[in-house]
C-alpha cells in the first residue's frame, strides 16, 4: 500500500448515531473466558424510564432513515422477555430491534417474541465445538450444547440470524473450517473478531504477521467459493479495494465517526466504545459523556468532544490520518483497543488494528495478486 496524502473522512464525531446499544442487564448466565464486561454476575436492570428517555431522543433520528437499537449485555435475554418488551415499547415502531445473544436461553417462547417484535438476532458462536472452549456456564461447564439448541430454535422458527465469531489463533487452516462451519449453520451474515485484549480479558493478541494476513487471505478464498454468507470484514475490504482501484479511496470512509452511543444499565452514556462502559480510571474517570436520565441524548453527543478522554483520542486519530497509509481504510478502529493495549488513547497503531486492520486489508490483496489473471 502506498502513502495516500490527504485523507479527508473521519473528522470529529456526528452528532446524529446510526445506532444506539443499550445494557438491559449487566447480567450474563455463561463465564466465557475471554469476556471483557466486568459485572457480568450481577443482575442490574434497566429501568423503563431509561429506555423512554432515549426513546425521547431517537424519535427524531428515525425519520430520516432506518434506525437501530441494539440490545447487548450482559445476556439480553437474561432480561427476560416481560422486561425487554416493556424496555422496547417507549420506542414505538420506527426503530429496529436487535439483540446481540449467547443464543443459550432461546426457545420457543424467545422465537414467538422475536418474531413478534421483528427482533433481528445476532448469536455469538465460535465455530466447530472444539473451538467453543472459552464458552462455558457459570458452573464451568461447556456451554456449546447449550448454544446450538438455541440455534437449533431459530431455524425451526425459520427466523433468520446473523452470527458473531471471536477467533483466538488466525492461521491457516483455520478459516476454512470455520466458514464451512457457518456456512452448514445457516445465518445471513457472518462476523468474524480476532479476539481483542479489553477489558477484564487481558490475554494476549499478538499474532505472527504472516499468519493473520494468511488467515484473512483464506477466508477471501473460501467465501468467494461459496459466497451465501454476507462476510462483514471482507466485503468491506473489498469494497474498499475496489475504491483503490477507481481512484475514490478517500470517499469510503464516512465523513464523521459515529458516536455508537452505548448507554449502560443506569442510563449513563459511553460513547464511541461500549467496551468502555462500566471501566474506571484515575486519569479518565469512569468514560462516561452524561446520563440520559439528567441530559437529552442529543445534548450528550452535542458536547461529546468535551469529555477528555474523547479529546485525547481525536487527537490520536489526527495521528493515524498523519502517519498511517491504512488509515482509508481503518478511520482509526477503535478507542477501547487502544486503552486496554496501552493505557491512553492518543497512540495509533495497537495489535487490534494490526489483527483485524492492517492484516485484513494485505490478506485480501494478497488474495486478489494470487488470483490476477495471468498475462498472455
Ligand atoms: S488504528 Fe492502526 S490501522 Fe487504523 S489508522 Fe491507526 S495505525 Fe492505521
Amino acid at each position: 500500500m502506498g502513502m495516500v496524502d490527504g485523507w479527508s473522512g473521519m473528522h470529529g464525531i456526528s452528532a446524529v448515531p446510526a445506532y444506539v446499544v443499550m445494557q438491559p442487564t449487566t447480567l450474563c448466565n455463561l463465564d466465557c473466558a475471554y469476556c471483557y464486561l466486568p459485572f457480568r454476575s450481577d443482575d442490574h436492570r434497566m429501568p423503563v424510564e431509561v429506555a423512554a428517555a432515549v426513546a425521547a431522543s431517537v424519535h427524531p433520528w428515525t425519520r430520516t432513515g432506518r434506525f437501530s437499537v441494539v440490545w447487548h449485555g450482559g445476556e439480553p435475554l437474561a432480561a427476560g422477555r416481560e422486561h425487554l418488551a416493556a424496555l422496547f415499547a417507549p420506542f414505538g415502531a420506527g426503530v429496529e430491534h436487535h439483540v446481540q445473544t449467547n443464543a443459550t436461553l432461546i426457545d420457543d417462547a424467545w422465537c414467538a417474541f422475536f418474531a413478534e417484535h421483528r427482533v433481528r438476532v445476532s448469536v455469538s458462536v465460535d465455530g466447530p465445538e472444539a473451538r467453543n472452549g472459552d464458552r462455558v456456564t457459570r458452573g464451568g461447564r461447556p456451554a456449546y450444547d447449550r448454544i446450538v439448541r438455541g440455534i437449533d430454535a431459530l431455524r425451526r422458527h425459520g427466523i433468520p440470524f446473523s452470527a458473531l465469531c471471536v477467533v483466538g489463533d488466525p492461521r491457516p487452516g483455520v478459516a476454512a473450517e470455520l466458514y464451512e462451519y457457518f456456512l452448514d449453520l445457516g445465518c445471513e451474515v457472518l462476523g468474524i473478531n480476532v479476539e481483542e485484549l479489553e477489558g477484564v480479558n487481558t490475554r494476549a493478541n499478538g499474532h505472527a504477521a504472516a499468519d493473520v494476513t494468511a488467515f484473512w487471505s483464506e477466508l477471501v478464498s473460501a467465501w468467494r467459493a461459496d459466497p451465501r454468507i454476507h462476510l462483514r470484514e471482507v466485503e468491506w475490504t473489498l469494497r474498499y479495494a475496489g475504491a483503490v482501484l477507481d481512484g475514490v479511496a478517500d470517499e469510503v470512509l464516512p465523513r464523521q465517526l459515529d458516536p455508537i452511543p452505548t448507554i449502560a444499565h443506569d442510563g449513563s452514556v459511553v460513547l464511541l466504545s461500549p467496551e468502555l462502559a462500566g471501566f474506571d480510571d484515575p486519569r479518565y474517570g469512569d468514560f462516561t459523556s452524561g446520563n440520559v436520565l439528567t441530559t437529552p441524548l442529543g445534548e450528550i453527543l452535542a458536547g461529546a468532544a468535551g469529555t477528555p478522554w474523547i479529546a485525547e483520542f481525536l487527537r490520536g486519530v489526527e495521528q493515524c490520518r498523519a502517519t498511517c497509509p491504512y488509515f482509508g481504510f481503518c478511520g482509526g478502529a477503535h478507542a477501547a483497543n487502544r486503552y486496554f493495549e496501552q493505557g491512553r488513547f492518543d497512540i495509533t497503531e495497537t495489535d487490534h488494528c494490526r489483527n483485524s486492520k492492517i492484516r485484513l486489508l494485505e490478506g485480501v490483496l494478497d488474495h486478489a495478486r494470487d488470483h490476477e489473471p495471468t498475462a498472455v
